[in-house]
């Protein structure tokens, strides 16, 4: 499939070189081709840049978040979750239309430092900010509960024995989400129902923020057992 990955961040690289690996054509998009592959970022470290990385998955092309949208079977959002609505924007709402979005990002305010509290309500998710803005698009949201690492190499935590949600209005699209979760090895998806349902999963960030904290480790993650 042709796989557009939006964001250059570590979420969007992991996501990019697994999909690569797998055998889909991937593209990641950016705001500005020639500043992301400059490193313009002056506080980022060389050894981090995104052409560092890049050069590492020469499989992955870089186009901007429309170039990349215009012709991809699914779209990933592993934006910023400030900015996911601006940036979706860019890719343009033609490009999004009919398309399975992936939402991986998570609405975190940072305006008061860390830990980041949430700028959606309990009433709300950031999967539906998006579904509301793009009408004709898929929206699932999935794999936000869990560090970049884990999204795409489950099996290095309790060999793999945790659980991933999806949430969508779109059963096909959900369906075609969960293939690509087990193919990345997740084996514990729960759909948890419409697109209203992402509010769990996001929800479970500030928890999420305070078990990192408390126990050091990003590869924290939660197993439903029932
Ligand atoms: P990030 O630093 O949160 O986001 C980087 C991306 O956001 C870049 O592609 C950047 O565009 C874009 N961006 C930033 N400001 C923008 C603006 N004003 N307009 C348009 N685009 C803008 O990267 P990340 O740490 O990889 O996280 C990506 C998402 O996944 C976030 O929503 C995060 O909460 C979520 N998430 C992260 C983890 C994790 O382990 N880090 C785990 C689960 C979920 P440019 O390429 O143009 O710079």
């Amino acid at each position: 499939m042709k796989i557009a990955v939006l964001g250059t961040g570590t979420v969007g690289r992991v996501l990019a070189g697994a999909f690569a690996s797998l055998g889909h054509q991937v593209t990641v998009g950016t705001r500005d081709v020639e500043a992301t592959m400059s490193g313009a970022d002056p506080g980022a470290a060389r050894e981090d840049s995104f052409a560092a990385w890049a050069a590492t998955a020469p499989a992955v092309r870089l186009a901007t978040f429309a170039q990349a949208t215009a012709d991809a079977d699914v779209v990933v959002n592993a934006t910023n979750g400030a900015a996911s609505l601006d940036a979706l924007r860019s890719a343009g709402e033609e490009h999004l239309a009919g398309r399975v979005l992936l939402d991986v990002a998570n609405p975190l305010d940072f305006s008061a430092g860390f830990p980041p509290s949430l700028f959606i309500s309990s009433a709300d998710s950031l999967a539906e900010q998006i579904q509301r803005a793009f009408p004709s698009a898929r929206v699932v949201k999935s794999l936000n509960t869990v560090t970049a690492s884990l999204m795409v190499r489950p099996h290095q935590l309790a060999d793999g024995q945790h659980t991933v949600f999806v949430s969508g209005d779109d059963a096909d699209a959900k369906a075609l989400v969960n293939a690509l979760l087990t193919d990345l090895g997740h084996t514990d998806v729960i759909d948890l129902g419409d697109i209203t349902t992402a509010r769990g999963p996001e929800h479970l960030l500030p928890l999420w923020l305070r078990l990192m904290g408390a126990l050091g480790t990003p590869l924290v993650t939660v197993k439903v057992v029932r």
